[in-house]
């Protein structure tokens, strides 16, 4: 190792593009990586974006629940949550179907769940928090704390050099020049940022996407502490725009989260807030999008291609994902990987292609094929009332029972992302389970063809 030009040695800089949870993750491991190596590492990180702000600029768009897989994570590293940031610490979760809805429990009885919402940016437009509640920024000032240098504004262009020994040129700021031993991108499916990296014609081509919907109302603190009692409300409603729609407490407001098979656009919004289910769980006579926050972001639904060159990798949302739950879990996961493999294996492509992009693709991209195995199954069954009614039925009545226990657990570990997509598959379409709701699933096909409704309360 010592001479290889092509590993991280005592002064060598890291440049970082973007301050986002990816980001800042990278930064945190390398900096304790280089320290548990006795040697000086710099850590620049780039940010587009002011945290600090209550605007859309400011936010990295998200519904902001922080699953208990991440906290643990978080806990490992050191990282704690400041009280200020948390928004609400979630109970349960509330599973409503156009006719049905029942409470999920965690899988361990008596297990009282870590889950907390937090706000990415400042706050929602117009807010006016008494507190830097941030979650991004407090990441960034943490990683600052470690020792990164944060410079604010974007990366214009980067130009790889000629050969595996020389350095990456970054540009930025009024036509000032950084050159790093190392490029990480970290910069997100929500700038063009990735064009820049697709321009440069080593391979990479930015994930596909799909475009999401995400409103912060304002509903007052203690409505929605009376009415939601810090529960995740998740609506499947069998309708072919939205397939999984959220509501999230965080003090005073509720974010309400859309993701459809297709785009999502207001359209798609108005109709989902004027679905009898969903009103019914809104104050009534109230215009929850009068005065609100409301934003489009894009979601990834596929891994990048080739997130790595010599002395270049791409992390987080840019690189791999899990699709549709736990980005910052990706984030986190795909940072450390990608970090291990630099200071372990180097910086050339081989190094990161074996250490770092192969185990990503097996870790999430392979899991989210098990991902959209079971949505595919639950957008089917959910868009049939009877069926899953009776289903949803055998499994309140049957609370103790193996059965309902293993369908509570599923739907937990799908709704919270406990327990990776193969596992969720395979607690789904348990032979005995699937045997076992087989009569019910036969009653319900029956009523469907007939018509006949059967209502009740879970
Ligand atoms: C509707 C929706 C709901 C979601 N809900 C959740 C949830 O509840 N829980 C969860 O864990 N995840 C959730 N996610 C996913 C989560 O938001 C992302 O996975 C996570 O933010 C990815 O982190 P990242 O750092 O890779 O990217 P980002 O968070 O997008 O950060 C990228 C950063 O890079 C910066 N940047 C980009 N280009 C440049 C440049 N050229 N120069 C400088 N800076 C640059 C940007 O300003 C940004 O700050 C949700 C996403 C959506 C769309």
């Amino acid at each position: 190792m010592p001479g290889d030009k092509i590993f991280l040695r005592d002064g060598s800089r890291i440049a970082i593009i973007g301050g986002g949870p990816a980001g800042c993750f990278f930064a945190n491991f390398a900096l304790r990586q280089a320290r548990l190596r006795g040697i000086k590492v710099h850590v620049t990180i780039f940010e587009g974006r002011d945290f600090t702000r209550a605007d859309h600029q400011a936010c990295n768009m998200s519904v902001g629940v922080l699953a208990e897989r991440l906290r643990e994570k978080l806990d490992w590293q050191g990282i704690t949550i400041p009280q200020r940031c948390i928004q609400a610490e979630i109970q349960g979760y509330q599973f409503f179907t156009q006719d049905d809805y029942m409470s999920l429990e965690h899988p361990v009885p008596g297990h009282r769940p870590r889950i907390v919402s937090v706000f990415r940016g400042g706050g929602p437009v117009h807010s006016h928090m008494k507190e830097d509640v941030s979650f991004d920024h407090f990441l960034l000032r943490f990683v600052e704390g470690q020792g990164a240098q944060v410079i604010k504004g974007g990366v214009k262009d980067i130009v790889l050099p000629g050969h595996p020994e020389g350095k990456v040129s970054l540009m930025f700021g009024n036509g000032e020049e950084l050159e790093a031993d190392l490029v990480v991108g970290a910069f997100g499916v929500n700038t063009p940022t990735g064009d820049i990296f697709a321009r440069m014609h080593f391979g990479y081509v930015p994930p596909k996407t799909l475009k999401t919907c995400i409103v912060d109302a304002r509903l007052g603190r203690d409505f929605i502490k009376e009415h939601y009692r810090d529960n995740i409300y998740v609506f499947a409603l069998g309708t072919d725009e939205v397939e999984f729609a959220s509501f999230t407490p965080k003090g005073d407001y509720l974010t309400i989260g859309l993701v459809g098979k297709r785009d999502i656009s207001t359209p798609e919004l108005r109709g989902f807030l004027n679905h009898p289910v969903v009103k019914k769980a809104l104050p009534q006579g109230t215009e929850v999008l009068k005065d609100c926050c409301v934003c489009f972001p894009r979601i990834p639904v596929g891994p990048a291609h080739q997130p790595y060159w010599d002395r270049l990798v791409v992390v987080g949302d840019a690189g791999i994902s899990r699709s549709y739950k736990n980005g910052v879990e990706s984030a986190f996961m795909t940072s450390y990987l990608a970090t291990n493999t630099v200071f372990e294996r180097g910086l050339s492509r081989e190094a990161l292609k074996g250490g770092y992009y192969e185990p990503a693709i097996k870790l999430i991209a392979r899991d989210n094929f098990y991902g959209r195995l079971v949505f595919k199954a639950f957008s089917l069954i959910t868009s049939q009332r009877q069926i899953l009614s009776e289903r949803l039925y055998y499994a309140y009545a049957h609370r103790e029972k193996w059965i309902a226990d293993r369908l509570n657990a599923a739907l937990w570990n799908l709704v919270t992302g406990d327990a990776a997509y193969k596992e969720v598959f395979k607690e789904l379409f348990h032979p005995r389970l699937q045997f076992a709701l087989l009569p019910v699933t036969l009653e319900g096909l029956v009523r469907q063809i007939l018509g006949m409704k059967k209502k009740r309360n879970l």
